[in-house]
C-alpha cells in the first residue's frame, strides 16, 4: 500500500467524485489498499474515472459480509441479491441438496453454505468458462464442484429429484433494456449474464421448466427477477406444476420468487 500524502489523497477523491463516484472517499481508501505502490494506484484511480467498475479494479465485491473474487466480465454480486439468500434460508431445512445454477462469481453458493444449516450438497454451474473460473476460485475451500454447462445439463443424473434447494440468479433484462443499464453493467459485464431475451424470462422459462425434474418433492426453486415480471414468471412457473410465492425487500430493492415442487404431484408422478 503505498504512502498517500493528505494533499494526494484530496485530489484523488476530488477526481472520483468528478467522474461520478458518489462514495468517492470509500472507493478511493479502497484503491489506496488494493495498490502496491503509487504507479499502481495512479493507473487504478485512471480507470476508475473513466469508468471501470471498482469491483473489477479491487479483484473482489463484497456480498453477504465475505469477500467474492470477480473477475472481468464475471457479473458483480449485487446486494439486492442478499434477498435470494434469506428465501432460500426461509424454506430450506438442515442437511438439504442445494445447487446453484447461472452461478457467475458463486457468491450465492458461498454465502448459502455459512447460512444454511449443514447442507449435504454443495454444486454450482455457469456456461461462461470465466464465471466458472472465477466460482471454482471462490468456492474452493469449501470444497464444492463448479460445473460447466447450461442449466441442469452438466449435473450426475443421479442427482436428478434430490435437490432440495435449486437457486439462480439468472439473467432476466429484456434485450431491448440492456442499453438502459448503468454503463458499468453495460460496458463491463458479460451480455450474457444480464440478458434474458425478448421478455427477460428466456432463461428463466427454461430453468422452470426443467426444474420439477431435479426438486425433491417438496423442494424449492428460489429466483431472482425484475418486479414487472413477477406476474408473468408466477404463470410459468403455476404452469409446470411448482407453487409459486413472490418475496419482496424494499430496502434491498429486490424480488425474488420461491416456487415449491408439491408433494402432491410428486406422488402421483411416481406412481405413473
Ligand atoms: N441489472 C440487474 C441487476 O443489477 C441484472 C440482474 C440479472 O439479470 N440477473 O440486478
Amino acid at each position: 500500500m503505498p504512502a498517500v500524502s493528505a494533499a494526494a489523497r484530496a485530489a484523488m477523491v476530488d477526481r472520483l467524485r468528478r467522474a461520478g463516484c458518489v462514495w468517492a472517499e470509500d472507493e478511493a481508501r479502497l484503491l489506496v489498499a488494493a495498490a502496491t505502490d503509487s504507479r499502481t494506484l495512479a493507473e487504478l484511480v485512471a480507470r476508475r474515472a473513466a469508468g471501470e467498475p471498482l469491483e473489477y479494479l479491487l479483484g473482489w465485491a463484497e456480498f453477504g459480509g465475505e469477500r467474492i473474487a470477480v473477475e472481468p466480465g464475471v457479473f458483480v454480486p449485487r446486494a439486492r441479491t442478499a434477498l435470494l439468500v434469506e428465501a432460500a434460508a426461509a424454506v430450506t431445512g438442515p442437511g438439504a441438496a442445494v445447487v446453484e445454477l447461472c452461478c457467475g462469481s458463486g457468491a450465492l453458493t458461498r454465502v448459502l453454505a455459512r447460512r444454511l444449516d449443514a447442507p449435504r450438497l454443495l454444486a454450482a454451474v455457469d456456461l461462461d468458462p470465466a464465471a466458472v473460473a472465477c466460482a471454482r476460485r471462490n468456492l474452493a475451500d469449501l470444497a464444492v464442484p463448479v460445473f460447466a454447462g447450461d442449466l441442469f445439463a452438466p449435473l450426475p443424473v443421479a442427482w436428478r429429484g434430490r435437490l432440495d434447494l435449486v437457486v439462480a440468479n439468472a439473467p432476466y433484462v429484456p434485450t431491448a433494456a440492456l442499453p438502459l443499464l448503468p454503463s458499468e453493467s453495460r460496458r463491463y459485464e458479460a451480455p450474457m449474464a444480464l440478458d434474458g431475451g425478448p421478455d427477460g424470462l428466456a432463461l428463466l422459462r427454461r430453468l422452470a421448466v426443467d426444474a420439477p425434474e431435479w426438486l425433491a418433492p417438496g423442494g424449492h426453486l428460489v429466483v431472482e427477477v425484475g418486479a414487472a415480471q413477477v406476474d408473468a414468471l408466477a404463470a410459468v412457473l403455476t404452469g409446470v406444476g411448482l407453487v409459486p410465492t413472490m418475496v419482496r425487500d424494499d430496502d434491498l430493492d429486490g424480488t425474488a420468487m420461491t416456487a415449491r415442487r408439491p408433494d402432491a404431484v410428486a406422488a402421483r408422478r411416481d406412481e405413473n
